[in-house]
């Protein structure tokens, strides 16, 4: 019995000794526990209604993706930038349903030239823009020959592209890799359903992707429940475990555009998803 205890003692010894990093180092002292998380949100959409400047009030860090052509969106663009808030375009893409994309949309149908254009206008439109991100483009994105001249035209501007991910199908971070554009992808969308419900998981998943993958990338839309939600939920948000992150610290290595992972191949299905 008092040989078994022996052993049974030894061997907790050796367990313990052995714990992984974060409760005792090789010397005995305490080693730092894994960074917080990096959260990324984006606000879409932003450019149409007076009422959108409410998400002015929403930390600096969260990145304003603008609608180019659009009431609100060069001012917005400005007032953005003054706030050290980072900017994108959110550029309009051909949906594979017939809803208005609104202006400076590209689509299927256009010459490489005229994508070219459109994208230039688009970004003279929104001035400080850092990236761009699609509005829609369910069929834009799952075409290939059009995502080339997309990509081609990125590239000269040295801007970083992030795929909403409104179709399953979609190649744009296939064909961004093939041109060296920096890409990213949306992970979750935070709010297509406007209830607190809906958000509140979506928000719980938001947070486990970030804590397995180190970060995540999440887009809401400046809807004055998304707003309030947003507002609560990022007051709150323990800084040991998450941090919020503008947009441009996301391409920060150089590598993150080859090291996107490869799990949770999820688009959005539901029928009030963007499209
Ligand atoms: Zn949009």
């Amino acid at each position: 019995m008092k040989q078994l205890s022996t052993g049974l003692l030894l061997w907790l010894v050796l367990f313990i000794a052995c714990l992984p990093q974060g409760v005792k180092g090789a010397a005995g002292e305490a080693t730092p526990a894994n960074p917080p998380a990096e959260i990324y949100i984006i606000i879409d959409d932003m450019g149409y209604r007076p009422t959108d400047v409410a998400a002015f009030a929403l930390p600096a860090a969260v990145t304003f993706a603008i609608l180019p052509h659009t009431p609100q969106g060069s001012i917005f663009a400005e007032q953005a930038h003054a706030q050290a808030r980072d900017v994108m375009l959110h550029l309009p893409m051909q949906a594979r349903s017939d809803k208005l994309l609104g202006p400076g949309a590209i689509t299927a149908d256009m010459f490489a030239e005229d994508i070219a254009r459109t994208i230039d206008d688009a970004l003279a439109a929104v001035p400080y823009a850092i990236g761009v991100n699609n509005h829609m483009g369910s069929q834009l994105t799952a075409s290939g020959r059009a995502m080339q001249n997309v990509m081609h035209s990125l590239k000269q501007t040295g801007l970083f592209f992030v795929d909403s991910r409104t179709t399953a199908n979609t190649v744009a971070q296939q064909v961004a890799r093939q041109y060296r554009v920096p890409n990213a992808r949306r992970h979750v969308f935070l709010d297509h359903e406007h209830n607190s419900a809906f958000m509140n998981a979506q928000w719980q998943r938001m947070l486990r992707i970030a804590q397995r993958h180190g970060k995540v990338i999440a887009i809401a839309h400046p809807h004055p429940s998304s707003i309030a939600f947003l507002k609560s939920k990022l007051a709150s948000l323990p800084a040991d475990i998450a941090t919020l992150r503008p947009m441009r610290d996301y391409f920060r290595q150089a590598v993150s555009y080859e090291a996107e992972y490869a799990g949770s191949a999820t688009a959005v299905t539901s029928a009030s998803a963007p499209q």
